[in-house]
């Protein structure tokens, strides 16, 4: 089966990029252009993985992950965030929030793959 990620982005261009890295790399795709829509599709399609931007209109991500891990059908989905403002402590206040990592732009290829390959090896097995 394959594994469906989630790209929550509202800046087209990152959007545009992420998607095709994580196609290339065998991944199925489904994007959300704001908070609201991220929400909603978490909610409908239940994805492996959601890498999450920060900065969104109409809810943030840091509401994004407080409604995910509010939902027991969703909680256990691991949720990576991605900004476009790296700052001293940024990365410390991302994973108290409870976001499982960190990103920040622009986005490494290898290293987002190898995050998320780490993250989806333990929430599968947690499944298992
Ligand atoms: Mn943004």
């Amino acid at each position: 089966m394959t594994t469906r990620i989630l790209i929550a982005e509202d800046h087209p261009a990152s959007l545009e990029l992420m998607r095709y890295l994580l196609t290339a790399s065998g991944y199925e795709v489904l994007t959300a252009a704001d908070g609201e829509e991220a929400l909603a599709v978490m909610r409908a399609e239940r994805p492996d993985l959601l890498i999450c931007d920060l900065q969104m209109p109409k809810i943030d991500g840091y509401e994004v992950l407080r409604q995910v891990r509010q939902d027991p059908g969703l909680r256990h989905i691991p949720v990576i965030a991605v900004t476009a403002f790296s700052m001293v402590g940024d990365r410390e206040r991302v994973l108290a929030a409870g976001f499982d990592d960190y990103q920040s732009k622009p986005i490494e290829p290898e290293n987002i793959i190898s995050q998320m390959e780490q993250h989806l090896a333990v929430s599968l097995r947690v499944r298992r």
